[in-house]
């Protein structure tokens, strides 16, 4: 931790300014060849790309080297960089990831956790209309009438998006309320697809007749991650409010399998559905699908229903019994690989939304041997163990962000809508400006800014935890128990299980 947090205040008065205008030198749009940033990574990376001689000349001399040395730096291996930038079918999301990181770098300097000059993912809550009633929703869906964005409108979101920072937008998932039930969605998803490399939807699945499984297919959705809230009807139909629910769900999963659709199931766990946790790990390997635990968080409807929040014991449990499911397909991965000289094996089909995740599976991990862990709630890459603290587990207002069905932008789902939550309007105001410029974002950026209380005598909180640079705690989750706190620990974790007993018990809901 303590490097780390060396390393940032070295960075900033020594290597940042050389970086930056060492960048600047390669980061040009040639009207011939158009962006010499991801051409000159393509060029180092031994792509057949055609370079006017200026753009040639600057490849080799400044772009290259460059890039070499930092790849060596971070311990990056150019075959790992080769399959995800060139032969991965998302090698244009990888890019435009890329491009997103060397201009966060350009602007903001080298950080841990770096900023990226745009989000990789945004998160946009398309309507919020809902056909369920479930008790945890964070959008409050299906209650009140709100302004939603009109088609058109949507539309020209998703081209200012595929420009962010002049470089586009990697991944964009559909969310809401049922993004499904927005009669336009299949045409904007279309759209979207057309702009935007990744494209995935959270849904609640019981509209995923056949035919829209069709439908998802053939727009080109990447991606579909269904709630589940139990392995059972009588425990999911509770939550959901309606019966039947469960019934539809499923059937929405295998229609998506049928499709050949990469598909997730998901489950908010609480007090009422823990027991569930080991049945619903058995339920997506005997479907064949990914399974994401979503940390509860008290916000929306779920803020009514606060007391069914966790313990840190049992939060930990449940990341550690998911956390050995991860830790098992990398360690066969790794022995096939030894054996064979390559796996074929995905890795990451166990995830959660909880930033302690990356601490639990590095230690899971350590218990073998190995260095791996998940490096944020969607990353589980074998081969970038070694820039964990870069990627910095909540990645906040960081390395993504949310877009709510009127347009306006807010640092994560999990936020509630307000004026201190609200950051702009995507349509209204410049989204660059936003990015570079808002002072929430930058409070949810610097980790060195996290707080601690002294509790009988011991400093504890984010702030005095060596993870806090893979991890960060969920900001969510310190804004909803501390009235809009964000520095504030995150008490639902295990190293912070003093302040939840002793101090921010007496906050909760206050
Ligand atoms: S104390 Fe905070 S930063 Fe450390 S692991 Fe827990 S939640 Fe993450
Ligand atoms: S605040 Fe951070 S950790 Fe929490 S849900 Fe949002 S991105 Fe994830």
């Amino acid at each position: 931790m303590l490097i780390d947090q060396v390393e940032n205040a070295l960075f900033s008065v020594t290597v940042n300014p050389l970086l930056k205008s060492l960048i600047s030198l390669f980061d040009k749009e040639c009207s011939e060849d158009g962006s010499l940033l991801l051409n000159s990574l393509k060029d180092f990376l031994g792509a057949p790309v055609f370079l006017c001689p200026t753009c040639q000349h600057i490849s080799s001399k400044i772009a290259k080297p460059f890039y070499e040395l930092g790849s060596r730096f971070l311990h990056i291996d150019k075959k790992f960089m080769n399959n995800q930038f060139l032969n991965d079918q998302y090698g244009e999301s990888w890019l435009r990831g890329f491009g997103l990181m060397m201009k966060g770098i350009e602007k903001y300097g080298v950080r841990i956790p770096f900023v990226p000059a745009g989000p990789f993912e945004i998160v946009w809550n398309i309507t919020y209309q809902c056909n369920l009633r479930c008790k945890h929703c964070y959008e409050n869906a299906g209650s009140g009438k709100r302004s939603e964005l009109s088609t058109d409108e949507a539309k020209q979101v998703l081209d200012t998006l595929s420009r962010i920072a002049g470089v586009g937008l990697p991944a964009l998932s559909f969310s809401g309320g049922e993004p499904l039930v927005r009669k336009d969605f299949f045409e904007l998803a279309a759209y979207a697809k057309k702009r935007i490399g990744y494209v995935s939807i959270a849904s609640n699945g019981t509209v995923i007749t056949r035919d829209n499984a069709r439908r998802i297919k053939d727009v080109g959705i990447d991606y579909v991650e269904i709630s589940v809230d139990g392995a059972t009807p009588q425990v999911h139909d509770e939550f959901r409010g309606i019966t039947n629910a469960f019934e539809r769900a499923m059937k929405g999963v295998t229609n998506c399998l049928e499709e050949g659709i990469d598909t997730c199931i998901a489950t908010v766990l609480h007090r009422d559905n823990l027991f569930e946790l080991d049945r619903l790990i058995d339920l997506s390997k005997q479907l064949g699908v990914r399974f994401m635990h979503f940390n509860f968080i008290p916000t929306g409807r779920a803020k009514a229903y606060v007391e069914l929040d966790l313990t840190p014991d049992e939060r930990l449990h449940v990341l550690e019994t998911i956390g050995k499911e991860i830790i098992e397909l990398y360690l066969e991965a790794k022995e096939k690989e030894i054996k064979r000289g390559a796996s074929d094996l995905k890795v990451d089909r166990f995830l959660s939304t909880c930033p302690q995740y990356a601490s639990v599976t590095k230690e899971l991990s350590q218990r073998h041997g190995e260095k791996f862990m998940v490096e944020a709630h969607y990353a589980a890459k074998k081969g970038i163990e070694s820039v964990a603290n870069f990627l910095g587990g909540c990645g906040a207002g960081r390395l993504y962000c949310c877009l709510e069905p009127n347009g306006d932008v807010k640092p994560c789902v999990f936020f509630p809508t307000s004026e201190d939550t609200v950051l702009g309007n995507v349509l209204k105001d410049s989204f660059e400006e936003i990015w570079n410029n808002d002072p929430l974002l930058w409070k949810l950026r610097i980790r060195e800014n996290l707080e601690n209380y002294i509790v009988n005598g011991k400093r504890v909180g984010c702030g005095e935890c060596s993870d806090k640079y893979i991890c960060g705690g969920c900001r969510a989750r310190a804004y909803g128990y501390f009235n809009g706190k964000v520095t504030k620990p995150d008490i639902g974790c295990i190293h912070n299980k003093p302040i939840w007993e002793k101090i921010a018990i007496n906050e909760k809901g206050s």
